[in-house]
């Protein structure tokens, strides 16, 4: 009884929510170099320090209507979307989804802190053009384990597209640095690529060169304009890093096949 509530999606929705919190703090705290374990935590305009309960996720915010207590300034709306994000994919992706493999529960949890590493990342990039090195070295360790104990397809499966995710971005960035003197893709685009690789194989890989690459320019252009003034717009850097994790966790987690939709 207990071990099923456990492991209910409603149990893992609610540990999702308070996670999501906690990845607040990770992409507030980790590119600005603050600790982010021992530190309680303040408001980023007047420096007041947030009392525990108004750490709940999402109800929170709701409570004190997205205004800090102390100075009335506008908390980012990016705190409840990250702890609700977080909540739906934990609600999504609970042993529930891996019921049909040898071990849902530990499946389950692998497959969320690559996924909690993801959001943070995604977030970070959003705001920081970074995908910081300390957050991909995880996600390569978690993916190993991942590929080494838990996947049907061989280590050279794994291994050729850890391999192709690394080297064509590669190869396309040094080809446009040699021809326009200007960094195309940017160091972490490059590395993250590679490690999504060995996840999900060559072709995938391909798949998710392509179609993030879409998706980039797509929502990249937009929020450009909107964001900047429009002087020496091809000079800016699109944050590359969310599109390229969006289109990696459809091709990963949904049946959704959409190299099939594009025609390859
Ligand atoms: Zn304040």
């Amino acid at each position: 009884m207990i071990e099923q509530t456990l492991t209910s999606k409603w149990f893992f929705l609610f540990l999702g929510l308070l996670v999501g919190s906690f990845l607040n703090v990770i992409i507030y705290r980790l590119p600005r170099n603050i600790d982010w374990i021992f530190k309680r935590s303040h408001c980023p305009h007047c420096q007041a320090l947030i009392p525990i309960y108004c750490n709940v996720p999402l109800i929170s915010f709701i409570l004190i209507r997205g205004c800090c207590l102390q100075c009335k300034n506008k908390i980012s709306l990016r705190y409840p979307l990250v702890e609700f994000i977080t909540g739906v994919a934990f609600f999504l992706l609970s042993p529930e989804y891996f019921q049909s493999t040898s071990h849902p529960v530990i499946q389950s949890l692998l497959a969320l802190s690559i996924v909690s590493i993801l959001i943070s990342h995604f977030f970070i990039d959003l705001e920081h053009f970074l995908l910081l090195d300390r957050l991909n070295m995880i996600l390569l360790g978690l993916i190993a384990v991942e590929f080494l104990f838990f996947s049907h397809q061989s280590i050279t499966w794994h291994v050729v597209g850890g391999l192709t995710g690394f080297l064509v971005p590669f190869l396309i960035s040094w080809i446009y640095l040699k021809l326009k003197n200007r960094i195309g893709l940017g160091g972490g685009d490059i590395k993250i690529l590679g490690i999504l690789g060995l996840s999900l194989g060559a072709q995938k890989i391909m798949e998710t060169l392509f179609l993030s690459s879409t998706l980039g320019i797509l929502f990249g252009l937009p929020y450009l304009l909107w964001n900047q003034n429009k002087k020496s717009l091809l000079a800016r850097p699109i944050p590359f890093g969310p599109a390229i994790i969006l289109t990696y966790a459809l091709q990963k987690y949904t049946s959704l096949n959409m190299g099939n939709f594009f025609g390859f």
